[in-house]
């Protein structure tokens, strides 16, 4: 056919086979184009960088090029699938109300580190902050600094916070992910002014017709970096995990590994556990062993699909 030349895009939302194609450098930089992919191409997601060709209406696909990263989720089916790529930033969102547990933190964490993307924790709600609530909530968040993770503050009441967070998420991907209630639309609608989410989904649909399934789009800031976001991402979490896999997700751990007596050492009541004796130096914290040993229970008790 009289296909254009081949440019650079970035797939904004993706409907089966078909994507929206935001271009980067042909004629129209920033312009949307509803296309086609060719046959020979694997499920493309929101988030991939593409190879693209205009046609008379829309564009043909030619060519994904290599992702960085892979947000997974269970399709209905149960398998694993990516729903988005080329993250750089998994936003594990928390509030002073509801009260974060450093549990659930860490089952964030881990689904983040063994997903390769980086993870920041964010504490929203802090105009909620009093003298009786700080001390807990900031302690248990300060062990995370500790071993290396950024923790930012902010409120979307008193807008504390807002600016390092732009500043932090521009020429990045992100994902906001957390428990219900913790501010996360508050949040989104904060960093994208004037972007009506629901009214994004909108005009995701076909000349077609409507699609039910509401899949990832990705949204640009105002002050630069990019958002994905859909109902199914927010609820990003731990799926089935090989318990044995568990511990490359707590990364102050990883010194220690491979120096137990046992090399199928749990980290139990083990003599010579290299993990036992750092908990003892205080090089690890007992909360995240104990996070641990939660975690890699429920994982065993887990019902395995077959
Ligand atoms: P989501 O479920 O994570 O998307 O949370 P929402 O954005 O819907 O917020 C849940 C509730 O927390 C709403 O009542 C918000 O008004 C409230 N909220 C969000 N951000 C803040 C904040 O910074 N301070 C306070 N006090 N309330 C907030
Ligand atoms: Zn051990």
């Amino acid at each position: 056919g009289d296909l254009g030349h081949e440019q650079h895009g970035l797939i904004i939302s993706h409907f089966g086979r078909q994507v929206d194609v935001e271009s980067l450098d042909g004629d129209e930089p920033g312009s949307l184009h509803r296309c086609h992919m060719r046959t020979n191409l694997g499920q493309l997601v929101t988030g991939d960088r593409v190879i693209w060709r205009p046609a008379s209406e829309g564009g043909v696909v030619v060519a994904q090029l290599e992702r960085h990263s892979e947000l997974m989720r269970p399709n209905p089916q149960g398998e694993l699938r990516p729903v988005a790529a080329n993250i750089d930033f998994i936003v594990v969102t928390v509030a002073v109300e509801p009260t974060p547990y450093a549990n659930l933190i860490d089952r964030y964490l881990v689904a983040a580190e063994l997903s390769g993307i980086e993870p920041v924790i964010l504490l929203n709600k802090t105009d909620l902050l009093t003298d009786a609530n700080r001390d807990e909530i900031l302690g248990m968040l300060d062990q995370y600094q500790r071993i290396g993770y950024r923790v930012l503050h902010a409120s979307t009441a008193s807008t504390h916070g807002l600016d390092a967070l732009k500043q932090l998420l521009n020429d990045r991907i992100s994902v906001f992910v957390g428990q219900s209630g913790v501010g996360k639309s508050s949040l989104i609608n904060a960093l994208l002014p004037g972007v009506d989410l629901r009214v994004g989904e909108l005009s995701a649909q076909t000349r077609k017709g409507r699609h039910t399934t509401t899949t990832a789009r990705l949204f640009h800031f105002p002050d630069g970096g990019d958002l994905i976001d859909s109902p199914g991402i927010r609820e990003f979490g731990l799926w089935h995990l090989e318990p044995e896999r568990l511990i490359e997700g707590f990364r102050e751990f990883r010194p220690y590994l491979g120096h137990c007596r046992f090399r199928d050492c749990r980290h139990e009541q083990e003599p010579g556990c290299a993990i036992k004796a750092a908990i003892e130096q205080n090089e690890i914290s007992a909360s995240r062993v104990r996070s641990y040993q939660h975690i890699r229970q429920s994982l065993l008790t887990e019902k395995s699909p077959h």
